[in-house]
């Protein structure tokens, strides 16, 4: 009987075999290839998630993001939705179509570059594909009548598609056309009390990055045409970033400015290149956009005041493009544990094997346990080709980048029967041990994950002010 004849009649078994992951295999005769790719011009992100069948371009800079790589996407927001939750924000829904009119209140529709997609509707009304929302969020704001000071702070945040005509997309989903970004609108009764909210926020997405093994490094920034009082980037030291900085080895300030030769902060000399590129932008605004969109409250002396706003964006098609170059080699994707589109797969023997019907029963047995698992509930994936021998399906789940696989094999005839476990992290040579199926299940239940778990984590990044 076929495996999955087996295990489907009990419940819904996730298997390779019905994924839906089109690889792009490299071609033995390239001469038959029509319009063979120019692989010299992808980044590694980009080829390992196109060969790996984690996302598939329709046009330039736009790309179908298929299973694994929704997958993944869904637990970077869920990871994400937890820090937002943890700030006391509340999911929204702003639209992507907003009227010119709003931009022209706030006085930035006069500089509105070439990146904003643009549109008419049929009574010529001028409308743009929303890039970043302070307008519609301070307008949300000012629609709210008699707003008290009882009811702030106010923190909004919400998913959005984003869309930026790109001179040149490159580099898969870290500069595309249509991306997919957190933003969060601050609204706090006075300057002071913005600047603590920004603060906490800024200290949230430290402790994202670190959940991500991602070292982030925070530097002030030119608060662009967005503007207001200050203004922060988040950057990831990554190979295909936009950007250079200089990490003094003294005193590990960072010097946004390339060609300065000492240290802004110690006159040290000697410095640490780091090429970074931009996953976070977060802005204080105090009344930037509250006063001319007359987004105001009622103070405790029932005095009309401006709302005193902040603005907080990340850039989560990016950020998984960027662990993906950061974490993984030219041919094996790793990704971050806390992302990992299913934590384990487990491969059971090959079909005509002597151990094939013991393997087909205990990887059964084995799914259902680890389904109980509260933190596998749907993250685990059997192998199910069992026509392929175990050592190809090992070599794609190590390129697919399955931080846990687990082989049902010849030691699975023995007694007590034992299941090998091939735990592959990035940045490491896999780690191979046996172990019997009570204890591995007892072995994966303490595996618990890490999220939230530790504050002081966000000190490993660098926080510097330049
Ligand atoms: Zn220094």
């Amino acid at each position: 009987m076929k495996l999955s004849r087996i295990s489907c009649q009990v419940f819904r078994t996730n298997l390779v075999s019905k994924l839906f992951q089109p690889l792009t295999l490299a071609p033995a005769n390239s001469e038959k290839v029509v319009g063979p790719r120019d692989d010299s011009q992808l980044s590694k992100n980009q080829k390992l998630m196109l060969d790996l069948g984690i996302i598939r371009q329709c046009q330039n800079g736009f790309f179908h993001v298929l299973p694994l790589g929704l997958r993944a996407m869904n637990k970077l927001k869920n990871l994400v939705d937890s820090h937002m939750r943890n700030l006391g924000a509340q999911e929204i829904s702003i639209p992507h179509i907003v009227d010119s009119a709003l931009w022209k209140k706030s006085g930035r529709w006069a500089n509105l570059g070439q990146e904003v997609f643009k549109l008419t509707d049929r009574h010529d009304r001028e409308l743009i594909l929303n890039p970043t929302h302070e307008e519609s969020a301070a307008d949300l704001m000012a629609s709210v009548p008699q707003l008290s000071h009882n009811q702030l702070p106010i923190f909004l945040y919400q998913y959005s598609t984003k869309f930026r005509d790109e001179m040149r997309p490159r580099c898969g989903l870290i500069r595309s056309r249509e991306f997919l970004m957190k933003d969060l609108y601050a609204f706090d009764e006075s300057l002071d009390l913005a600047k603590q909210t920004y603060d906490r926020v800024s200290a949230a997405y430290l402790k994202i990055f670190n959940e991500l093994q991602l070292e982030a490094i925070r530097i002030e920034a030119d608060g662009g045409e967005i503007g207001g009082l200050a203004s922060h980037e988040f950057h990831v030291a990554c190979d295909v970033g936009e950007d250079t900085l200089l990490v003094c080895k003294t005193c590990s300030h960072v010097n946004v400015n390339p060609i300065s030769s000492a240290c802004e902060l110690c006159n040290g000399t000697g410095h640490r290149k780091v090429t970074t590129l931009e996953v976070g932008h977060t802005f204080l605004l105090g009344d930037r956009y509250s006063t001319p969109l007359s987004a105001v409250f009622a103070d405790s002396n029932n005095v009309q005041q401006p709302l005193s706003m902040s603005s907080y964006g990340l850039g989560l098609s990016r950020i998984l493009a960027a662990s993906v170059e950061c974490l993984s080699t030219d041919l094996c994707i790793s990704w971050p544990t806390a992302i990992a589109p299913y934590k384990i797969v487990i491969i059971p023997a090959k079909d005509g094997s002597n151990e094939y019907s013991a393997a087909s029963r205990i990887t059964g047995e084995l799914y259902a346990a680890l389904n109980d698992v509260a933190h596998l509930r749907d993250d685990v994936i059997i192998d199910d080709r069992c026509r392929l021998t175990i050592g190809k399906r090992v070599v794609h789940a190590q390129r697919t980048g399955y931080p846990y696989a687990l082989v049902v094999g010849r030691k699975c005839v023995q007694e007590p029967p034992e299941i090998e476990i091939i735990e592959h992290a990035p940045n490491a040579a896999p780690f191979t041990h046996s172990l019997p199926i009570p204890e591995l299940v007892d072995y994966f239940t303490r595996l618990a994950p890490a999220r939230g778990a530790s504050n002081e984590a966000a000190g490993a990044n660098v926080e510097a002010k330049c």
